[in-house]
């Protein structure tokens, strides 16, 4: 069976960054199950869907074609229906819709099996939220990811303001509390590590550390 690596954890406890160091140096594939979510949401918003009609946004979650494309050196570029969304994606309005859609049971089940289909060999780290506890809870590899919600409001903001996006430190962290609230009470998969997973607090440590430490954790 394709071994399958899951990172799962809160927006900014440092995921995209190490799952995709660690998919680099064990070559295998990568799953950014957020980036997903965030495409939906963000095709709801083009579509003008109503954010409060599930059939609409679980026919929007079929419908949304979402490609991923290498760009050597930088973050994968997302393209969604066949258009460049890779800045949009990132925006805190595209992680909010991401966050409301994905409250919806149906729209979680519609996106399960292309989720699953990035299993391909030779392996695959699957980024996100219920990686190790719902999409690949037989995986042999599961690490959980925290760092404090000042830790990671202060990551997200160095990343906003080299973007040149003007955002203040307090805000953030109030949507970062707000959405950690959210993912966290909400009847469909709360955020919860997988009780097999190696926990990992990545507050005040570097990447490489980081990155050695789950490393070791899938055998490497
Ligand atoms: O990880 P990222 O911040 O890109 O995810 C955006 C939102 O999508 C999260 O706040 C969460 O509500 C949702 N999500 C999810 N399950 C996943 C990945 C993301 O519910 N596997």
């Amino acid at each position: 069976e394709v071994p399958v690596l899951t990172i799962d954890g809160p927006s900014g406890s440092g995921k995209g960054t190490i799952s995709r160091a660690v998919a680099a140096r064990l070559g295998w594939h990568y799953l950014d199950s957020g980036a997903l979510y965030r495409a939906v949401g963000v095709a709801a918003g083009w579509g003008d869907l109503d954010l409060d009609d599930a059939g609409a946004l679980v026919r929007c979650a079929f419908d949304t074609e979402v490609g991923f494309r290498d760009d050597a050196g930088g973050e994968p570029r997302v393209l969604v229906n066949g258009n460049d969304a890779t800045d949009e994606l990132r925006t805190e309005t595209a992680g909010a819709a991401a966050s409301a859609i994905a409250a919806i049971p149906a729209v979680r089940a519609a996106l399960k099996d292309r989720q699953r289909a990035f299993r391909q060999p030779p392996g695959l780290v699957a980024d996100g939220r219920d990686m190790g506890t719902v999409i690949f809870p037989d995986a042999p590899f599961k690490v959980f990811l925290t760092a404090s919600a000042e830790e990671r409001a202060e990551r997200r903001y160095k990343q906003l303001k080299d973007k040149g996006v003007s955002v203040t430190l307090a805000g953030l962290l109030r949507e970062i509390l707000a959405r950690d609230a959210r993912d966290a009470s909400r009847a469909v998969a709360p955020l919860r590590p997988a009780e097999d997973a190696v926990r990992i607090d990545t507050t005040g440590i570097g990447i490489d550390e980081v990155v050695g430490r789950v490393l070791k954790v899938a055998g490497a």
